[in-house]
């Protein structure tokens, strides 16, 4: 058995659809130097049914793996821990960069939560930021609604989203 792959809530749907309809999610790893732990995922097959190119240069030539089971997939949902506010500072080139404060006080706040966390830019100025920690992980297959694939499912409702239960219910 392959270790899940993780998605993020906002994407499950997208991958469901891969998988089904688009000949797996395709997951293709860096090799850039500078940037070695990021990967990238998309759809195994083009409309047209011919391989999908690497997602961007960054990328290896090939996937390193192909997913064709909604159970490879653990869909991983976050619950803030903390919010606080950053300042950002002009880097090189066009880039914006925390501020050394910021970043001290942004790796203090992750070592604080343990290293499961992880954190993300928000508000209405993009300075916001929060942290969050995994909340629930379920695979794919028990997070879709078993009908459409497309909406999550709603507890109690046998498997099935808000709309094809109501469908159901109406017959
Ligand atoms: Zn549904």
């Amino acid at each position: 058995m392959n270790e899940p792959h993780n998605c993020a809530p906002e994407n499950a749907a997208k991958f469901a659809d891969w998988i089904q309809n688009r000949g797996g999610v395709a997951v293709w790893r860096s090799l850039n130097m500078a940037n070695p732990g990021a990967s990238w995922s998309g759809p195994a097959l083009k409309e047209d049914g011919t391989p999908s190119g690497k997602p961007t240069w960054q990328a290896e030539e090939k996937p390193s793996r192909i997913i064709t089971s909604l159970r490879e997939v653990a869909v991983t949902s976050g619950r803030a821990v903390k919010t606080f506010r950053i300042t950002l500072q002009n880097g090189d080139g066009m880039s914006i960069t925390l501020t050394p404060g910021s970043s001290r006080t942004l790796r203090k706040h992750l070592d604080d939560v343990g290293e499961s966390a992880w954190y993300e830019f928000g508000g209405f100025d993009g300075r916001d930021c929060t942290i969050f920690v995994p909340d629930a992980i379920v695979s794919l297959d028990q997070y879709l609604c078993l009908s459409c694939l497309k909406s999550p499912h709603v507890a109690g409702h046998d498997g099935l989203c808000a709309a094809c239960w109501t469908d159901k219910a109406i017959g």
